[in-house]
């Protein structure tokens, strides 16, 4: 069987790269996203095991020891990883695997993996993403402004990847990721 392809899925906080998702595994089955570790705690909704593992930091540093990640990153005082084992896996049944990932984690898996596809998602403007990271209403305002300032950082890695895609309407964006994926 065809190995499925490994796709580096990054973009700002708020920018709508859930939304994006949902809609890519609507229409297409191929697509898998991977389960990340994090020690963040869940927000209100979220399940162990569906949007992430949620860890200790401990439990963290464990798996990093017995090089249980492909790649992994501190994010706003929080860490986030990906998995090996499972990725590959889905990789070996085929399935086009997405990594929903902070542009750190984006560079290591592209150094490690060359053949990975990789898709920055761009918001129509910062106005618009400020917005929409407000009005989905699940962080405090310390968060929202930690996350805002990381999109200054995050802005420097954009050239990094091979493609832009801009999220100005959800299922527009998601067909465009197909047809990358389909190149
Ligand atoms: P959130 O806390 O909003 O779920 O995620 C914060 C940021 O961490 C997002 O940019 C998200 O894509 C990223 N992220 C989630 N999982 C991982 C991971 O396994 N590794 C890395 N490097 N970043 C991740």
């Amino acid at each position: 069987m065809k190995k499925g392809k490994l796709v580096v899925y990054t973009g700002y906080s708020g920018v709508g790269k859930g939304t994006i998702m949902k809609r890519l595994r609507e229409l297409d089955d191929s697509v898998r996203l991977s389960v990340s570790c994090t020690t963040r705690n869940p927000r209100e909704g979220e399940r162990d095991g569906v949007e992430y593992f949620f860890v200790t930091k401990d439990e963290f540093q464990k798996l990093i020891s017995e090089d249980g990640f492909l790649e992994y990153a501190e994010y706003c005082d929080n860490y986030y990883g990906t998995p090996a084992k499972a990725v590959d896996e889905m990789l070996e049944k085929g399935y086009n695997v997405f990594l929903e990932i902070e542009v750190q984690g984006g560079m290591q898996v592209m150094k490690k993996r060359p053949d990975c596809v990789s898709i920055f998602i761009v918001p129509p403007s910062m106005e618009e993403l400020e917005r929409r990271l407000r009005t989905r209403g699940t962080e405090d305002e310390e968060t929202i402004l930690k996350r805002l300032s990381a999109v200054e950082e995050e802005k420097k890695y954009n050239k990094y990847y091979s493609y832009s895609v801009l999220n100005d309407d959800v299922d527009r964006a998601a067909k465009e990721i197909l047809s990358i994926l389909n190149k």
